[in-house]
């Protein structure tokens, strides 16, 4: 038993990964077995997950807010948090584009039209109905469909509402800061089965997407893949480095965790407890972490958008389309909105990929041709997405701490 304790939980959520790659390969004959057996103990542990997340948000937002008690704080945090959060997902399909062009992504590939499945593209609401369905119509109905965003704008008028209640707000105030605290109890929990977790959801997704399966497709894959960690490379070393004051290799180091179960987990929202904790190891302030993580599990897609951006180049190249820079400048703008509007789960990103595809007009049957490796490509997506909410809460924590040394002075 002591042994088992000593071993941390990065070690054992990397054994966890190799041993689950090792049986899944192992079971590509008995798909059917991991599907029914090893899956559900996948399923249980991103059910846990779900089960806090909504809490978790509400409170730990709230509690936020009424911690930084001046409505013009958390207007100087949001304003840093979205600046942040543009400009580096703007880049990050820049960044896809390029890789893919110079790269060539779709080059010598020779389209066999058995592989690509019919794809329907889903219906795409207009910006308008975006905007408007950021704000809730109820309290209860945002919480049970976890729709984030709206749960985060409840988090935000409760905030404010506790703070301009004053004395007669203290008591819900007190709830809230307890509560709060016992929801990150409760993660911690959760967080140390995730070696089990992570086995139960990597099984199934090897076994089913074995190596004769991924070959065609692997230029893609690698294209995807090394866009993905130049952008985290460059972006976020340079920033945590030059804006938060912090060395890239204990960043990377102490984000590991939260890295790693994001790959397996593919949702940015069930990454979100140990993304808390891991910035919390990198020394960011509660208040800022609190409300900066939430909102980029929901809104912050950089690996999404890096995604967007090299599909559209393959499938044209596929297509033997020749995309002018207009269309790709295009590409740019569709990709950084697509992304704010990707939900922070498995899959998401592939769905939003038809509203770029549809701007400049590509054929949206080359997604079926994706879409039988999106896991994979979904697993790297996700891994940045919650690292560029980290860079971000490390930067934005620095800026403020600077900021109200500048007015002690
Ligand atoms: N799975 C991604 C995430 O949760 C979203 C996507 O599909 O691109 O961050």
């Amino acid at each position: 038993m002591k042994s088992t304790k000593k071993i941390n939980l990065t070690a054992q959520i990397i054994i966890a990964l190799i041993l689950g790659i090792v049986v899944g390969l192992a079971m590509q004959n008995q798909q059917d077995f991991a599907n029914s057996y090893i899956k559900p103990f996948g399923t249980i542990f991103l059910n846990l997950i779900k089960t806090i997340v909504v809490p978790l948000v509400l409170f730990s937002i709230t509690q936020g807010i009424i911690s930084l008690k001046d409505i013009r704080k958390v207007g100087s945090i949001g304003g840093k948090t979205v600046l942040y959060y543009m400009t580096t997902t703007a880049f990050a399909v820049t960044l896809g584009l390029l890789c893919a062009n110079v790269l060539q992504v779709g080059k010598g590939y020779i389209l066999d039209s058995s592989a690509v499945t019919e794809y329907t593209g889903a219906e795409m609401p207009s910006l308008m109905d975006t905007f408007v369905n950021i704000f809730p119509s109820n309290i209860i109905n945002p919480m049970l469909n976890a729709t984030m965003l709206q749960v985060i704008v409840i988090s935000l008028f409760l905030g404010f509402g506790i703070i301009a209640a004053g004395e007669k707000g203290k008591a819900v105030g007190e709830f809230i800061d307890s509560m709060s605290e016992v929801c990150i109890k409760i993660m911690g929990m959760i967080i140390k089965l995730s070696p089990i977790g992570v086995f139960g959801l990597i099984v199934p997704v090897v076994a089913a997407n074995g190596p004769s399966v991924l070959l065609p497709l692997l230029k893609l894959i690698a294209v995807a893949y090394a866009a993905s960690i130049l952008h985290a490379v460059l972006v976020y070393s340079g920033t945590v480095k030059l804006v938060g004051g912090k060395s890239p290799l204990e960043f990377f180091r102490k984000m590991s965790p939260a890295m790693l179960f994001a790959f397996t987990s593919a949702s940015s929202v069930g990454t979100l407890p140990f993304n808390i904790e891991c910035t919390e190891k990198l020394g960011v302030n509660k208040e800022i972490s609190s409300f900066v993580l939430p909102l980029g599990a929901t809104i912050n897609m950089d690996g999404t958008a890096i995604y967007q951006g090299v599909c559209a180049i393959f499938i044209a190249q596929i297509f033997g389309i020749d995309l002018t820079f207009g269309q790709q400048i295009m590409i740019i703008l569709t990709a950084t909105l697509a992304s704010i509007g990707t939900a922070g789960v498995p899959g998401s990103g592939v769905i939003m990929l038809t509203m770029v595809l549809q701007s400049v007009g590509l054929p949206l049957e080359g997604i079926g041709l994706i879409a039988g490796v999106d896991r994979i490509l979904d697993m790297a997506r996700t891994t940045v997405n919650i690292t560029g909410d980290a860079a971000c809460a490390v930067c934005v924590d620095a800026l403020e701490r600077k900021k109200a040394d500048r007015q002690k002075k």
